[in-house]
């Protein structure tokens, strides 16, 4: 969805649906009402702001060039206004196409001077997951506030030291959590913490795709791990914000390597189970040598469902009632126009650092589990 209609579109249909409809966000779920940013905040975002906040994308790779750059073509409360990147043959592109200035094009080793460039307010990270610590920081030290991609980190110690620095620095952190801010997921999560369908038994989330040989996510060192990292992360977001409560319990097994070469440092696919406090129990799988793209829940008194469930366009929901009548939009600019309005107006995000923390977490403890083969028990915030 690349028009603006669309997403007035959307806005307009949000408005509609009432004040009570929730976000899907969710850290503690005793906190969840108050972390929920409802639709008619969004609506009055437009208003509150006078000026669009610079973003600077650090990392010029495929998500920076077809999502989010286009994407910051149709935000209102930000901008494209800088870019950080160690290849210097992209920069007369990027700064031609873009209209950047000189002097907002940074590489990885003056990136720190960028504390001194009053045009960027919003850094972005968007490299290989195991450079995403050492930017947030980077980024939070020279002033400024940060969006980082998922997976937050390859670690939980280096999303702690992330969320500190952010803290010190008095700077905001969000995760690229754009599911948030996309109405069938939405929905998803309304069906669920509303009971639309009585209470939630049984998730089935699934996120594969075939993932060329040679890439930095079949690297251990950079990625952290395999599709788990990359994917699985949006099949443990679905699960949690449909039944609407933190997981207690994991157990995972990894799937047969039928392609040892190109799965030589990380899982080729891995199933997991996350167990609930409600009793609800979560499905998952996630694989880099299949395609797929679910995210469905049972419940009480019927079903809800969407397939595709995850990707930036085209996707459809259907329920047991029928289907979901529910446009697709533009993820990105919803999700960074949102950051830039509770940067602007000093309200939390409801993708924050905390979160990405909090999935971290999980994603580690289903690694442990598949590697001792027991249930890995979590308590979580
Ligand atoms: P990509 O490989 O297309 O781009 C990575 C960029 O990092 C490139 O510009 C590359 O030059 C640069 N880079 C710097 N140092 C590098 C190194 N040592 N090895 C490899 N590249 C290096 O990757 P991408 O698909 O743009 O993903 C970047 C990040 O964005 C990842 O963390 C990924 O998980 C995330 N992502 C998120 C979404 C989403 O939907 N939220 C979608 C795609 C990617």
């Amino acid at each position: 969805m690349k028009s603006s209609y669309k997403r007035r579109q959307f806005l307009h249909h949000m408005g509609q649906a009432a004040v009570a409809v929730p976000g899907l966000s969710m850290l503690s779920f005793d906190a969840l009402s108050e972390s929920l940013i409802s639709a008619e905040d969004k609506l009055t975002a437009d208003n509150k702001q006078a000026k669009k906040l610079g973003i600077a994308l650090v990392g010029l790779g495929q998500y920076s060039e077809e999502q989010l750059a286009p994407a910051l073509q149709e935000t209102k409360n930000c901008r494209l206004a800088g870019i950080v990147t160690g290849t210097p043959d992209k920069v007369g592109k990027w700064k031609e196409k873009y209209n950047i200035p000189d002097k907002n094009v940074y590489n990885y080793l003056n990136f720190d001077s960028i504390k001194d460039n009053s045009d960027i307010d919003i850094v972005y990270i968007v490299l290989p997951n195991s450079m995403h610590a050492e930017y947030t920081i980077r980024a939070a030290k020279a002033g400024k506030h940060v969006i980082c991609e998922k997976p937050m980190a390859t670690s939980v110690k280096d999303c702690e030291a992330m969320i500190q620095a952010c803290k010190e620095a008095g700077k905001m952190l969000s995760i690229g959590y754009r599911l948030h801010f996309e109405p069938h997921n939405i929905a998803m999560a309304n069906y669920g913490s509303k009971k639309t369908f009585g209470k939630v038994k049984k998730i089935i989330a699934i996120d594969s795709q075939e993932m060329e040989a040679g890439a930095w996510r079949l690297d251990r060192e950079r990625a952290g791990g395999g599709p788990l990292m990359d994917l699985g992360v949006y099949c443990v977001q679905g699960a949690l914000y449909t039944v609407g409560e933190n997981p207690v319990s994991v157990s995972a097994k990894e799937g047969e390597k039928t392609d040892t070469e190109r799965f030589a440092e990380v899982e080729q696919s891995i199933d997991f189970q996350l167990e609930f406090p409600g009793g609800a129990v979560a499905n998952c799988h996630t694989s880099y040598a299949e395609q797929g793209n679910t995210l469905r829940a049972e419940a009480e008194k019927g079903w809800f469902e969407l397939d595709p469930a995850y990707g930036y366009d085209g996707l459809k929901g259907k329920t047991s009632k029928g289907d979901m009548d529910i446009e697709n939009v533009n993820q990105q600019a919803l999700q960074m126009d949102d950051f830039a309005d509770c940067v602007a107006n000093k309200k939390p995000t409801r993708v924050p650092g905390e979160m990405g923390l909090r999935d971290v977490k999980i994603l580690m403890a289903i690694y442990e589990a598949a590697r001792t083969g027991k249930p890995v028990a979590l308590k979580l915030a």
